[in-house]
């Protein structure tokens, strides 16, 4: 557990945890072709400190609930929300994304940024669309080659990352099989991953290894994300984040 521990506080006091962006959030609600005024029933999967609950409640009539297994995480979507004025838009929940307690076809919309390979994407849209009403929007970015062929180094380290990586074609097609019609692709670009995501963590390094006086499992997992930093300077033109809008039928 203690691990867990060490990466939560790594990263609880970033604005998001994954890739991505708040005008990106905007586009992809723009994809969906939501109501803005629609009094929607919404649900942020892996919400982490909020980043994407934020501009969904900004944006959109609705009611949207976050919910991520860190409570330190969910703390701050609090607080953030209570900031912004946006508090009585905005609950939260400590659920797991493969164990939710919702009614079938609760939500009118279902927004995962980052955060549905905790499941796997076949798997996790797959459960995910029994809560969706029908025509409900199911919004996810997640981790996709960019091209058909990338250099081996890469390809032998994604595949022991994370082997559900796959083709945009392919991520599309997973959808539609599994009762999706596809709104919109888009991939993120390079700022969401370096300015966004990466240049904060950078920035919070030195004072997480001085909490936890340089202890090995701090400076493995500084180490770990900065192997991850490095390949992605390296190949971001091999690989990156697609967000996907698609609709259940
Ligand atoms: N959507 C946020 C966070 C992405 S990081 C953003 O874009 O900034 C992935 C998030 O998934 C983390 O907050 C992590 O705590 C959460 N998570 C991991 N496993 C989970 C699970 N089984 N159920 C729900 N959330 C989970």
């Amino acid at each position: 557990m203690e691990d867990y521990q060490l990466l939560i506080d790594l990263h609880k006091e970033g604005y998001r945890q994954g890739p991505g962006g708040d005008s990106e959030t905007e586009l992809a609600i723009k994809l969906s072709g939501l109501d803005t005024a629609g009094s929607l029933n919404v649900l942020d999967v892996g919400c982490g400190t909020g980043a994407s609950t934020m501009v969904l409640a900004s944006r959109l009539d609705c009611q949207v609930t976050g919910i991520d297994i860190f409570d330190e995480f969910l703390a701050e979507v609090i607080h953030r929300s209570t900031q912004k004025g946006l508090d009585s838009k905005i609950g939260t929940r400590n659920y797991s994304m493969d164990d939710l307690p919702f009614a079938k076809e609760e939500f009118d919309v279902i927004w995962g940024e980052g955060s549905i390979y905790n499941m796997g994407f076949g798997k996790g849209i797959s459960y995910l669309r029994d809560f969706l009403r029908p025509n409900g929007i199911l919004a996810v970015s997640e981790i996709t080659w960019f091209s058909k062929e990338r250099p081996q180094e890469l390809e032998n380290y994604w595949n022991s990352e994370y082997p559900e990586i796959a083709t945009a074609s392919e991520k599309m097609s997973t959808l539609e099989t599994n009762g999706f019609s596809m709104m919109g692709y888009f991939p993120l670009p390079k700022k969401c991953w370096e300015e966004n995501y990466y240049a904060p963590m950078r920035s919070r390094f030195s004072e997480f290894l001085r909490q936890n006086e340089h202890s090995e499992m701090a400076r493995e997992i500084v180490a770990s994300a900065q192997k991850e930093m490095e390949l992605f300077s390296n190949f971001h033109q091999y690989y990156g984040y697609g967000f996907y809008v698609a609709k259940k039928l």
